[in-house]
């Protein structure tokens, strides 16, 4: 992308009205814009971020085993009376009328729906395992929407649901998707430490959330330091193998992490006071096995191998994509701006002209931007006029990891500089040898 034909309304002034980072640096690097309260639209930029949190969730799942669909925002009423949350769930579900009179909502989550679309098409034991999800928009009318998408009163959420025989194997299906969110988070370069949590509306009693910490982060934490150098990194986990997945979940889980909800004094005591952590994090996703709650008084039966009717057993999973964006940015940010992780990155590098107009410069960028492309990176080549300094200072703004910089004198002895965002060290090389640096660096991501 060339910047000069981008739409990246910066802003230069800091907004007064965000109180955390992540919101002032979203609303500066042109990320979003307010339309309501808690009600963002998704500018070029934040919503090239989107699509790669997106595409994180959607690989991730796809490796699980599980199985994506689409279901509609709006969602009937009847299916909420039918499991008794329409009147349970309160002032945050947004409530519609259509001209005929007909009751809708704007879905805040699709337990209902999901268990509608089973029983319609699942008599058997045989069609077991499954679990269905999505990535779809939500609405929960959030009584103090705040700091930015990060409490948004509409929000994209990725929500998956099993469908299971008994109850292990539904909490098989709970440990596929703890070590998937894991992984997601991993990928997207931040430490989302699942906690013991509780389960409020949604029900049951095994559900863990996963919180990134952060001083901005609305939940109070307690946790064992250990649990934050625990990694996943390149192992290969077997979703099929019952064992192998419950010992990873063991692993991540075994150490003291909790959220306020169920911290327990007595069991924190027993972590070595040199571990013993409090502090604040953001809820990132979670995880929930709720047995047949929805499954009985919807009628989601299945007949077993005895030839028995009975309701299936049944979990959700919720990963908040929209809030991963501020996540990221409170966990990856300096004082001049945003440090996006290779893995999320809304354009691969940045490159700077610093004299536009200068045959030979302009020439060495084109040649740069078209070899880049041609490794199937994406950089954003900034050919506007701009002064130096501005333009670098809209670089460290948007955060892209790698930059690199071209100018005349540089090209003089054949080199252009490749800086790195994070550690801010540059080193003068060739362009060839910037594309295959380049390359090298996003092959592994
Ligand atoms: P919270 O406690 O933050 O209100 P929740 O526990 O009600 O969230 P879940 O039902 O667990 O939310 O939804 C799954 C995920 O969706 C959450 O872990 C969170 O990351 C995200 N999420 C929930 N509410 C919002 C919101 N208002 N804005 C943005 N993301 C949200
Ligand atoms: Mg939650």
């Amino acid at each position: 992308m060339r910047l000069s034909r981008y739409f990246l309304p910066v802003l230069k002034e800091t907004p007064s009205e965000a109180q955390i980072v992540s919101h002032r640096l979203m609303l500066r690097a042109g990320m979003i814009k307010q339309q309501a309260a808690g009600i963002y639209s998704w500018l070029p930029l934040g919503y090239r971020v989107l699509r790669r949190i997106e595409a994180i969730v959607h690989e991730e799942q796809a490796r699980a085993g599980h199985i994506p669909l689409l279901m509609p925002t709006l969602q009937p009423a009847d299916l909420w009376q039918e499991s008794g949350r329409y009147d349970a769930y309160g002032p945050e579900m947004l409530r519609i009328r259509d001209r005929h009179k007909r009751d809708l909502l704007y879905g805040p989550t699709n337990e209902e729906m999901i268990t509608d679309i089973f029983r319609s098409h699942v008599s058997s034991y045989k069609d077991l395992p499954l679990t269905l999800y999505h990535i779809q928009w939500k609405f929960r009318d959030e009584i103090r929407p705040r700091f930015g998408i990060m409490r948004g009163r509409e929000f994209l959420m990725k929500d998956g649901y099993n469908f299971d025989i008994d109850k292990d194997a539904a909490l098989h299906a709970y440990n596929r998707h703890m070590v998937s969110y894991l992984r997601s988070y991993e990928r997207m370069g931040l430490t989302a430490i699942p906690m013991r949590a509780a389960s409020g509306p949604i029900g049951g009693d095994n559900t863990h959330e996963f919180l990134v910490l952060a001083q901005t982060g609305e939940s109070e934490v307690f946790y064992d330091d250990r649990v934050t150098g625990l990694k996943l990194g390149a192992r290969d986990v077997d979703y099929d193998d019952r064992d192998q997945v419950a010992a990873v979940c063991g692993e991540f889980t075994s150490l003291y992490a909790r959220t306020d909800e169920t911290h327990d004094e007595a069991a924190f005591a027993d972590v070595p006071e040199a571990h013993r952590k409090v502090g604040r994090g953001i809820e990132v996703g979670q995880i929930f096995y709720f047995a047949t709650k929805y499954s009985e008084p919807m009628g989601a039966v299945v007949v077993n191998d005895k030839g028995e009717r009975v309701p299936v057993h049944m979990g959700s999973h919720g990963i908040g994509v929209s809030r991963l964006l501020g996540a990221i940015i409170e966990a990856s940010h300096d004082d001049r701006g945003i440090i996006w992780p290779e893995g999320v990155t809304p354009f691969h590098a940045g490159i700077v002209n610093l004299r536009q107009g200068d045959a030979a410069t302009d020439a060495a960028c084109e040649g740069l931007y078209g070899a880049l492309k041609a490794r199937g990176l994406e950089p954003l080549y900034d050919d506007t006029s701009e002064r130096a300094g501005a333009k670098f200072a809209t670089q460290d703004l948007i955060g892209l990891p790698w930059r690199v910089t071209v100018g005349p004198r540089g090209l003089a002895a054949g080199k252009v500089e490749l800086t790195s965002r994070r550690t801010g060290e540059s080193e003068e090389m060739s362009p060839e040898a910037a594309v295959a640096r380049l390359a090298e660096i996003y092959d592994g991501v």
